[in-house]
């Protein structure tokens, strides 16, 4: 073999070689984050959550660098795609000039899946940065599910749900596990008693009633968010999808009976008492789209 032929195949083997060790070395890790604000270290009142609020600013701030301490910790743990969804309100409070560049941001609304747009099965781990109680829970800051001027409580298959169940159970329609959860220490162990023991959990602070807390300082959540996002994916495999069995039974719950009244006019949907409806789905994500029109049409 001559010189050149021998340096052409070394070329070669080497070229293959490092594109097989690359594909080894670099098994694909997607995670999806969804963001709301009410769970965010140091916010306790809608002066921080509502952005006409004197003090929204700073607070999408540490709400901006919570989910920067999520990226990291991902990326630490391996991932090679991170997908970030603003979920709180116009859902555009996430600055993007200061999101690590690293992570793709999903922002502005309405989007189909609300706060879940984006997921799809292609994902391996779903994260829940900011998360609240649902509507009705004790200590729990700022409480509520889905939409505070509208909704009593929600259930779906006969068990009580709030925005860290309902938001699972679409991860799970695409066999996604949700591995870690953070917000009060509430809503924490509210989403881990249905979710399930390995679900991990960074509580920021501690609700001392609807509008007050002990929180940690942005700057000591951020390092805990950051630990345990770390773990949670580190474990991703031994944590199970939140699965529900359809067919999906819906039933929603108002807090005026007129809400029920709007609501019955859609065919699909039935009243059973004053402020309450039901209805029967056998697609997951379609009976949640359903439920969220229910909801705009209680807010008038
Ligand atoms: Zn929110």
């Amino acid at each position: 073999m001559c010189r050149k032929n021998v340096l052409i195949l070394s070329f070669l083997f080497l070229a293959i070689f490092s594109r097989v060790g690359l594909s080894f070395g670099q098994e694909k890790l997607k995670i999806f984050i969804s963001v709301d604000m009410e769970g965010i270290a140091g916010i306790v009142h809608s002066d921080q959550t509502s952005s006409s609020g004197k003090d929204y600013n700073i607070a999408r701030r540490w709400m901006t660098k919570e989910v920067n301490a999520a990226i990291l910790g991902a990326f630490e743990a391996g991932a090679t795609e991170v997908v970030v969804n603003d979920s709180h309100g116009s859902m555009r409070n996430i600055i993007p000039s200061e999101l690590n560049p690293k992570a793709y941001l999903v922002t502005g609304s309405p989007k189909p899946l609300a706060m879940m747009q984006g997921i799809d099965e292609t994902f391996d781990a779903v994260i829940f940065i900011g998360y609240h109680a649902r509507a009705g829970t004790d200590d729990g800051v700022l409480d509520h599910t889905y939409s505070g001027s509208s909704i009593h409580s929600i259930k779906i298959n006969g068990l009580e749900m709030g925005e860290g169940e309902i938001n699972a159970a679409i991860a799970g329609w695409y066999k996604v596990p949700v591995v870690l959860v953070t917000g009060d220490r509430i809503v924490c162990e509210q989403v881990k008693r249905s979710l399930g023991e390995e679900l991990e959990m960074a509580a920021v602070k501690e609700g001392v009633g609807r509008y007050a807390a002990k929180s940690l300082t942005p700057e000591k959540a951020q390092v805990l968010i950051k630990e345990k996002t770390r773990i949670a994916l580190e474990k991703r495999k031994t944590i199970k999808p939140f699965i529900l069995d359809p067919p999906f039974y819906f039933e929603v719950n108002f807090l005026r009976s007129y809400m029920a009244d709007s609501a019955e006019l859609i065919p699909q949907v039935e009243k059973k008492g004053a402020r309450t409806v039901v209805f029967t789905s056998n697609n997951f994500v379609e009976g949640f789209k359903l439920m969220r029109v229910l909801i705009s049409l209680a807010r008038r």
